[in-house]
């Protein structure tokens, strides 16, 4: 559109990936017009549930967890938002029962009335502070705008487990019901795990279920699990349907995917991996000696928290990405071994070269993507495609 074209409109619907702090928006909501984001858009003309998942991680797994569950119960359900198509553009081919909404941060930021029956925060731990002021408070209290609007015939679940969240949900006075999943604690109501199994506290459902049964294995995954065990149980989903769809969830590309043995060496790709978060459950999984591949675009990463893992698990490091000095610092003194590339085919070859049979080769970068690569998953196919060819 020209400008003057998106001054005269009404409504304005703005693609989350522009903060508002450009100057044409500023110029637009100046002139007293609404702008808003597709979800809001979308969530206005829609007459079906609305289940929202944020979190700084997980958000796609336990959204694509809580859509299999209901479509194996025959929902009309659509997965949408910032996995798969936009909400507005399933939304505007036709209506569904039921949305199950991945909402970014981002959208967040551009709701106004957005309501949703269920919302799901997976956890809140720093990511993307370079767009809120190098603030954590700005950027959690974005990700709980989720439940700005709700009341008293809603639901949240939450990570009893994440103190951000706890800490909110001290602060604030909840209109609606909690459900918490945790990995530490029991709870009332919502699920935990003691380790070994999963158990759900909710209202007319009492059972539990073995946290090896998860399709998805990794303490990570357990959470997400149970999140989505729990949503399924506010919606009505028999418990033997949500055991079984546990059970029978086929994994995610670019997630903790294992892509090839080669000589016995074991290749995963955890490509999505672009916070420190995401790598330290990476870490945290794995059993055997790990060549790890890392590095990228950095959003103010802090990696101290990784080194208790990567000085136990880690033997060597390849760093990839145009700007390696702070990965380099970070681990200088706890890896033996410190390789640079620019490119994913030696990365690959390297890593293979440092790895001895029964080790993994782990590609989970703790970083954005976008300084050598289109996107995540571009980097996590040129791994794959790289890890074909030796
Ligand atoms: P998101 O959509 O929030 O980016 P994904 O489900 O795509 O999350 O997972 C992104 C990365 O985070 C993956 O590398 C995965 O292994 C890891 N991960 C998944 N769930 C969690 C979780 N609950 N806590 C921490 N890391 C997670």
């Amino acid at each position: 559109h020209t400008q003057s074209r998106i001054i005269s409109a009404d409504v304005v619907v703005k693609s989350p990936g522009i903060p508002n702090t450009v100057p044409l928006i500023q110029q637009i909501k100046q002139s007293g017009k609404q702008v808003i984001g597709e979800i809001e858009f979308a969530s206005q003309h829609t007459n079906g549930k609305i289940i929202a998942i944020t979190g700084s991680n997980g958000k796609t797994t336990t959204t694509n967890l809580i859509a299999h569950i209901l479509q194996q119960a025959n929902l009309d359900v659509a997965m949408v938002g910032n996995v798969g198509n936009s909400f507005a553009g399933e939304l505007a081919k036709q209506d569904h029962d039921v949305f199950v909404v991945e909402v970014s941060s981002f959208q967040l930021d551009d709701i106004i009335d957005f309501q949703p029956d269920i919302a799901v925060i997976t956890n809140i731990t720093p990511d993307h502070l370079d767009r809120y002021n190098n603030q954590f408070s700005n950027y959690v209290a974005s990700k709980f705008r989720i439940i700005e609007n709700q009341n008293a015939d809603n639901a949240l679940v939450y990570n009893a487990d994440d103190e951000a969240s706890q800490f909110i949900l001290n602060e604030i006075n909840y209109p609606g019901s909690l459900y918490g999943f945790s990995l530490t604690k029991e709870l009332e109501q919502g699920a935990y795990s003691d380790g070994e199994y999963a158990h759900f506290n909710m209202n007319q459902n009492q059972y539990n279920m073995s946290i090896y049964q998860f399709a998805l294995q990794g303490k990570h995954n357990a959470s997400n699990s149970m999140a989505a065990g729990i949503v399924a149980d506010l919606m009505g989903i028999r418990k033997d349907l949500i055991r079984q769809s546990l059970q029978d969830f086929e994994s995610l590309e670019h997630r903790m995917e294992q892509v090839a043995f080669v000589r016995g060496i074991e290749f995963i790709n955890d490509s999505k991996a672009t916070n420190v978060n995401s790598t330290w459950y990476a870490l945290e999984s794995m059993q055997k000696n790990v060549v790890w591949i890392a590095g990228g675009v950095d959003k103010g990463n802090e990696y101290e928290s990784l080194l208790p893992l990567v000085k136990q698990r880690v033997k060597a490091l390849i760093c990839l990405g145009k700007d390696n000095e702070k990965l380099k610092q970070a681990f200088g003194d706890v890896v033996e071994t410190i390789e640079e590339t620019q490119l994913m085919n030696s990365a690959v070859r390297m890593a293979y070269y440092l790895a001895e049979k029964d080790d993994v080769v782990l590609l989970s970068p703790a970083c954005a993507s976008f300084d050598l690569f289109n996107n995540y998953e571009d980097r996590g196919n040129q791994f794959k495609q790289a890890v074909r060819e030796l």
